[in-house]
């Protein structure tokens, strides 16, 4: 089994892919200039020309773009699409983001772009083992996202079987009768599968799947080792939207690799300014790439993600891979503050993950924020196996341990006494997000 999808590209030395990105950057800004709408507006208004950004510094020059500002460029506020930059002929499907607020954000896809992105999700897969012979379950949702649909182009380019279920909630008959290799979906959703497995006398470390790639959210590192134990496989992270990001795991497990040929990464500070020191965290800008001659249907340079990250490094992977690696993201939105100090769901949920806590969770939790100006209570609710035999009190000892270990400015609220926490359990499926349709949110700010 070859063991590189695009040996060429993948293991290219850096000298020689930091040139081939800066090729790449000329050639889609200046295509920018020429097709979207919106850049040549741009470039126009502020009199500089498309040939003097050169380089990934250069990209600073550019305007950040947000999912705001999509939105205040595309129909009903202006008269057409400003990002789009190929006639309705080249398009070949259009998709909408919702996003928690507002209208929905329009992309346009060509043939081009469908290729592009399954080839990232391919290099990425064949990174995770995963080959001819393979078989693999997508419960990421087929539809608006392209995500599950991309993974499927991507497996017709490697000659693996696709099981388009969709959904994780698929009979438990579907592992047996096609004994698949592999499961696309969240660490939640897996956990669940599991379950149900063993409700119909199926243990999960005893069947045919031989690794899980877990996608969709963030979540804390002792989230993936317990899915880990309970399956026993290992588990991959990968990380992908619309707008065209789509960094993968590979065996080694040191970070998520950035496909830099074909999207640009900047990690940039809270005011999107500048960039972060190497090694720093920061706000994920993303550039699409593009090669030089290709076209594409929507583009976006220094798109705001509104993710954070940390590079981990752009040195050679031990897997022989030379694209840089990036920590597994963490989205802003789950992002709330207490005297000025962040919190994370992330944060929470290796709380939670602690291993003994798993002797009587399940793992399902949900935490809301309540107060006032002078104090605030953080409520953290978990879901008990068995209401009637849960160590609360050594669940909330391992919790707080871990969720203040890097957080010494918010133990000082803590042990002050304005910022509190509070522990609730419930039996399963006791939580409040199950009344809500859709996601669950599982750190809500209330106050
Ligand atoms: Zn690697």
């Amino acid at each position: 089994m070859e063991f590189y999808f695009n040996k060429k590209i993948e293991t290219m030395n850096r000298d020689d892919l930091d040139a081939l990105v800066e090729e790449r950057i000329k050639y889609t800004v200046k295509y920018a200039c020429q097709y979207s709408p919106f850049y040549r507006k741009w470039f126009k208004e502020n009199r500089i020309d498309s040939s003097d950004i050169k380089s990934h510094e250069d990209l600073r020059e550019l305007p950040i773009i947000t999912g705001k500002t999509l939105r205040e460029k595309q129909p009903p506020e202006t008269e057409d699409f400003e990002f789009k930059c190929v006639d309705w002929d080249d398009v070949y499907t259009i998709h909408e983001t919702s996003g928690t607020s507002g209208a929905p954000k329009s992309f346009f896809l060509t043939w081009d772009d469908w290729n592009r992105y399954a080839e990232k999700y391919a290099r990425s897969f064949v990174s995770q083992g995963f080959g001819q012979g393979d078989r693999v379950v997508v419960c990421a949702s087929y539809g608006m996202n392209v995500g599950a649909n991309t993974m499927t182009l991507a497996a017709q380019k490697m000659g693996m079987a696709i099981i388009p279920e969709g959904k994780c909630t698929f009979p438990v008959r579907i592992i047996k009768n096609y004994e698949p290799t592999g499961i696309v979906g969240s660490i939640f959703k897996l956990l669940r599968l599991a379950r149900r497995m063993e409700a119909e006398g199926i243990s999960p470390n005893e069947s045919s799947i031989k690794r899980l790639v877990a996608g969709g959210e963030s979540f804390a590192e002792e989230s993936r080792e317990y899915l880990e134990e309970v399956w026993d496989v290992p588990v991959y992270n990968t990380y992908g939207s619309t707008e065209g990001t789509m960094c993968g795991e590979c065996v080694k497990k040191v970070g998520l690799h950035v496909p830099e040929d074909l999207v640009h990464l900047d990690v940039y500070d809270p005011q999107l300014e500048n960039f972060v020191d190497e090694g720093e965290c920061g706000r994920i800008v993303l550039t699409t790439l593009l090669p030089v001659g290709e076209k594409t249907g929507t583009l976006l340079l220094n798109y705001d993600t509104e993710d954070t990250t940390v590079v981990v490094s752009r040195d050679k992977c031990p897997c022989g891979r030379t694209h840089m690696r990036i920590l597994n993201p963490q989205r802003e939105a789950e992002t709330v503050w207490v005297a000025g100090n962040p919190i994370n769901r992330v944060d929470i949920e290796q709380g939670v993950f602690q291993r003994d806590n798993l002797d009587y969770l399940n793992g399902e939790y949900e935490a809301f924020l309540y107060g006032d100006e002078v104090e605030t209570v953080m409520r953290v609710s978990m879901e008990c196996s068995d209401p009637a035999d849960c160590d609360g009190d050594m669940i909330s000892e391992n919790f707080i341990k871990s969720f203040f270990k890097f957080k010494p400015n918010l133990q000082q609220v803590y042990s002050e006494g304005t910022f509190k926490i509070i522990f609730n359990f419930t039996g399963p499926e006791g939580l409040e997000f199950y009344k809500i349709r859709g996601r669950p949110k599982r750190l809500i700010d209330r106050r």
